[in-house]
């Protein structure tokens, strides 16, 4: 199933499930993963990677890095309504077309 994911680049989001955060926690999309349905969002979710040695790392090294999450455990973070919300696309007068909230009526970018 190709749905067209709802999320960019730099987007605001906020966790809704899939972790601890879920409900607090607000980051920027780093990178909009959208084959495998999923985002990576900045201060989200990290994962900690064990770094083989090399010669910048003679002892190795254990490292934590953002990791993705599906892109239906985040929700866009509507400024005005201060949370997460469903968002519906619009076009524009001039033609583009933009995500709304379906709330307020946010326009995002
Ligand atoms: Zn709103």
């Amino acid at each position: 199933m190709a749905t067209k994911l709802h999320l960019k680049k730099n987007d605001v989001v906020v966790a809704v499930a899939g972790s601890d955060a879920a409900g607090k926690k607000t980051g920027k999309v780093l990178q909009v993963l959208a084959a495998r349905g999923r985002v990576i969002v900045e201060g989200l979710h990290f994962v900690k990677k064990h770094v083989r040695k090399s010669q910048e790392r003679p002892q190795g090294d254990i490292i934590t890095k953002e990791s993705s999450v599906s892109a239906s455990n985040v929700m866009l973070f509507c400024p005005h309504d201060k949370k997460g919300v469903k968002v519906s696309r619009t076009r524009l007068e001039d033609g583009r077309v933009v995500r709304k909230c379906k709330k307020c009526g946010h326009l995002f970018d």
